[in-house]
C-alpha cells in the first residue's frame, strides 16, 4: 500500500451559502465539468473507493498502488482524494475526467453505443454536428456511473452534523453555476435525490462513527496537548486507518467477495464490504488498546468520555429516514 501526500491541487474554499431545500432555484449541468473537475481535489470516502473499483476495473489495492487515490492527514483523520492531472496550461483536471469534442461524440456513437446511450441528451446531439469542424461538447466522467458523493454533491455540500446543530440547514451551495444556459428551475432536494445520494449519506454514518471511535480510542493524529494517543508506531496508525480505503487487502473480502470488483454494479455487495472494512478496523483498535495496557478512559480527548463501540446494525437499519431531506421528500 503506498502513502502519498497530495499532488498539489487546491482544496475548494468553502465559501458555503446555506441553502433550504425547497427553495427553487435556477440549475442544470451543463455536462462541461469545468467548475466540479478541474483545479479542485475531490474527497473520497472508504465507500467511494469500493465503488469506483467498478467503474476502473481495478481493485482498491491497485487504485491506490497507482497513485489514483492519494493521502494525506488531515485534521484529526485521514483523508483521501482522487489523483489530477494536467490539464489546458496551469489547470489541473479530475484523473477520470474526459473532454469530448462533437467528432469524439460521433466516433463513440459508432464504436460505443452503449455509452453514447449513457450520455445526456445534449451530448448526444452534437453527434449529429460534425460538419462546422472539431469543437469541444463535454467534460464527462469516465467513472460516471459509480462516481464518489462530493461529485454527485455538486454543487451543494451536505452537512452531515445537520441534526446535531439546531438551525443549520442540511446543505450549502459550495459553488454558483450560474452561467449554464440549460438552468431550469429545480430544488436542493430534487437535485439530491436524482443523484442518489441517500445510499452515500447511509454508509457514511459507518465512516463517521468509524472515524469518531478511531479518534476517541487515541488513533487519530492530533498534535494537542488535551488529546491522548495510544501509543503505538506512526506507521501502524497510518496503516489502520489507509485499511479502510483499502477493501481488497482484507482476507473476508477477498474470500466471500472474490472478483466482485469486476462487476458492473452491485450495491448490496459493496455495503456488505464496507461494513466488513470498517468492522475489522473496529477490531483491529480493540485489540491494539487491549494490548497496550492504557484504559479507554485514558485515550483521547480529556475531556470527552470514551465512546462506546459503534452498533452497525442500529447504523445499517434501513428502515429509518436517512436524512429529513429523505423523510420530507418520502
Ligand atoms: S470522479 Fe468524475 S465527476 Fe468526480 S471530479 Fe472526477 S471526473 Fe468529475
Amino acid at each position: 500500500m503506498t502513502f502519498l501526500g497530495r499532488d498539489g491541487f487546491r482544496q475548494r474554499e468553502l465559501n458555503t451559502l446555506p441553502m433550504a431545500l425547497d427553495d427553487t432555484m435556477l440549475w442544470d449541468c451543463s455536462s462541461k465539468g469545468w467548475h466540479c473537475c478541474v483545479d479542485f481535489g475531490i474527497p473520497v470516502k472508504p465507500y467511494d473507493v469500493i465503488r469506483l473499483r467498478h467503474s476502473t476495473g481495478k481493485t482498491s489495492r491497485e487504485l491506490i498502488n497507482e497513485h489514483a487515490v492519494t493521502f494525506q492527514w488531515v485534521g484529526d483523520g485521514l483523508g483521501a482524494w482522487l489523483a489530477q492531472v494536467p490539464h489546458q496550461g496551469n489547470h489541473r483536471a479530475c484523473m477520470f475526467y474526459e473532454e469530448l469534442t462533437n467528432q469524439d461524440i460521433s466516433r463513440i456513437r459508432d464504436e460505443d453505443p452503449a455509452r453514447f446511450q449513457s450520455f445526456p441528451p445534449n451530448v448526444q446531439q452534437a453527434a449529429d454536428r460534425t460538419q462546422g469542424g472539431s469543437y469541444r461538447v463535454a467534460g464527462l466522467c469516465s467513472a460516471h456511473a459509480n462516481r464518489p458523493e462530493a461529485c454527485r454533491s455538486f454543487p451543494f455540500m451536505r452537512h452531515a452534523d445537520w441534526e446535531e446543530r439546531p438551525g443549520q440547514e442540511p446543505v450549502s451551495q459550495v459553488h454558483r453555476c450560474g452561467t449554464c444556459a440549460l438552468k431550469k428551475p429545480t430544488t436542493v432536494r430534487d437535485i439530491v435525490l436524482e443523484n442518489g445520494l441517500e445510499e452515500f449519506w447511509r454508509t457514511d454514518l459507518l465512516w463517521r462513527a468509524t472515524k469518531s471511535y478511531l479518534i476517541s480510542r487515541g488513533l487519530a493524529n492530533i498534535a494537542d496537548a488535551n488529546y491522548r494517543a495510544l501509543p503505538i508506531d506512526e506507521a501502524d496508525r497510518l496503516e489502520l486507518w489507509g485499511s479502510c480505503f483499502n477493501p481488497d487487502i482484507l482476507p473476508e473480502v477477498t474470500e466471500h467477495f472474490e472478483d466482485q470488483w469486476q462487476l458492473d454494479t452491485d450495491l448490496d455487495g459493496d455495503r456488505a464490504i464496507h461494513r466488513l472494512v470498517l468492522s475489522a478496523a473496529l477490531d483491529r483498535v480493540d485489540t491494539l488498546v487491549a494490548e497496550s495496557g492504557v484504559a479507554i478512559e485514558h485515550l483521547g480527548f480529556a475531556d470527552e468520555p470514551p465512546m462506546e463501540r459503534p452498533d452497525f446494525d442500529a447504523l445499517s437499519d434501513t428502515s429509518l429516514p436517512m436524512l429529513p431531506v429523505i423523510a420530507i421528500a418520502a
